[in-house]
């Protein structure tokens, strides 16, 4: 099948400094034989010798809509106009942030959570002020992830107003994996620094609450819902080129600045490195583009395919892809995310690459893609039922191989799924298991075989007709667990109770 022309490039636009690149110790371009890795887990063949360990004021300024004025987005949309001055030798960068707020709680609001990931690290989040209008407000930790912001002026139902954030970020290094703490991904290491849950957001609201959590020991725990972005990145006081990944395409101004917009996001993230080489193709008219490190070029240009495969696939099966483009980048560091547009994929991956579909970059790129699917287009509370996601990405993998490489399909069952005897009830939150390996091994690996069962119980059309639909009717939303599983019931006779009890902690106690 052809993907579309590959361009390759020395360079690209997004590229920002002065003078010449400096030189990298490149003492981190390997991957240790630490294995662990979000996603997986595992980067090892399974052996029956190796255990493999899973791994990480005034109200004058508020304004209301007002009918037939000129829109950017969606007006009942929150949007975020983020200016970010980066300043990477120092790993410091200070943000302007106005969050335009169109009140949908269904009553007047004088407090407001915000969710600030940075302030989890020490001294990583500094404020310098927080204004509504020209009234200053407070800020009140809840969390060590949420903070409240008080004295608001009050906010009607149905009312828009901004709130105008100043605050400067120490970025934290990025530490070296580790069997006892979570991989990070914010952060820095030698030769790139990622901007993931950088900036303050506000919460969805849902059900008559905030949807809020804190970190647990594995897993994701950040509900996003969907926002427009405009953001400006400058990157000052650095000797070093800066190539750009980000969850957009940006264009740089005649001051050297990005600006880069997005809509109906779930969030907005970059990656920068100063040795960055890009490949990249097309796919129904969508950029995909692969940010790797020179000495991985050929795992860097298997990724690409894989997304590009993936991509058109899951257009075909889910729904059409919502972006005009879709970045994956490799990660300096033994984990793999996703994001919304952008995805990194472990460099264990890319180091292990053997030059075939049969491993772990082709099997994640598929499974980091589905995410934008299951993720991006139908969000999920990450934290509280995290196989909605998981499991569904896992079996798209499946699906992935199935249609690609069907005669892989049984290796996949065995090396990805049966080989780690996957027990447990798939439902649980992150803060329900015992480890990482149970986490993955009932969420992830066990929600795919609870998929394949579905799948062979009400047959093909059922299947992909429901998840079709889910893809189409949550767009934009947070789905729940009845409202996927209920939309299978609504596509079959078959009764689903006998299934579901072997799988699902929630239906085995009814
Ligand atoms: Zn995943």
């Amino acid at each position: 099948m052809n993907f579309g022309r590959v361009i390759r490039r020395n360079f690209i636009a997004l590229v920002i400094g002065l003078g010449v690149v400096a030189c990298q110790s490149g003492s981190d371009a390997l991957a240790p034989s630490t294995t662990r890795d979000t996603e997986i887990a595992t980067l090892l063949a399974p052996s029956p010798t190796v255990q493999m360990t899973m791994t990480f004021e005034l109200p004058t300024e508020e304004v209301t809509p007002t009918p037939g004025r000129p829109s950017f987005g969606d007006e009942t949309l929150t949007k975020y106009v983020l200016r970010i001055r980066l300043f990477p030798a120092q790993h410091q960068a200070e943000v302007e942030e106005v969050i335009r707020w169109v009140n949908d709680t269904g009553g007047a609001r004088e407090e407001l959570p915000l969710v600030i990931e940075a302030a989890r690290y020490p001294n990583g989040f500094e404020w310098l002020s927080a204004m509504q209008g020209e009234q200053t407000l407070t800020l009140e930790p809840e969390m060590v992830n949420v903070w409240k912001i008080k004295g608001m002026f009050p906010v009607a139902e149905g009312e828009m107003t901004e709130l105008t954030l100043n605050y400067r970020l120490n970025l934290p290094e990025i530490p070296p994996p580790s069997d006892t703490a979570k991989p990070q991904i914010y952060g820095y290491t030698l030769r790139q620094i990622n901007l993931v849950d950088w900036y303050p957001f506000i919460p969805p609201f849902k059900d008559n609450e905030w949807l809020v959590h804190p970190p647990g020991y594995f897993g994701e725990h950040q509900v996003y819902p969907v926002s427009d972005y405009e953001v400006v990145l400058e990157i000052l006081d650095s000797s070093r080129e800066w190539l750009v990944a980000a969850s957009a395409m940006g264009e740089m101004d005649s001051e050297g600045r990005f600006h880069f917009s997005l809509q109906r996001a779930r969030n907005f993230v970059f990656s920068l490195s100063p040795d960055y080489q890009i490949n990249e193709t097309t796919v129904n008219n969508i950029r995909v583009a692969s940010y790797y490190f020179k000495e991985n070029a050929s795992a860097g240009e298997a990724a690409l395919q894989a997304t590009a495969q993936a991509l058109e696939l899951y257009s075909k099966l889910f729904s059409p892809y919502s972006r005009a483009q879709l970045s994956l980048v490799e990660a300096d560091f033994l984990d793999g995310m996703e994001y919304d547009g952008l995805y990194f994929l472990s460099k264990g991956f890319y180091n292990l690459y053997d030059g075939t579909p049969q491993g772990y970059l082709t099997m994640i790129a598929a499974h980091e893609t589905a995410h934008q699917w299951w993720y991006s287009q139908v969000a999920n509370d990450q934290a509280l039922h995290p196989w909605l996601d998981e499991a569904l990405c896992t079996y798209s993998e499946r699906l992935f191989y199935e249609n690609y490489y069907p005669d892989l399909v049984t290796w996949w069952w065995f090396y990805r799924i049966n080989y780690y005897q996957p027990a447990g009830w798939i439902d649980g939150s992150i803060y329900d298991y015992a480890g990482y390996q149970a986490y993955r091994n009932a969420v992830y690996l066990r929600g795919a075989q609870f998929f394949e069962d579905l799948r062979q119980a009400i047959g093909e059309e059922a299947f992909f007709a429901a998840l079709s639909d889910y893809a189409q009717q949550y767009n934009g939303k947070i789905a729940s667990p009845s409202d996927l599983l209920d939309l299978f019931r609504r596509h079959t006779t078959s009764d689903l109770d006998t299934l579901l009890r072997q799988y699902f902690s929630s239906f085995s106690s009814q």
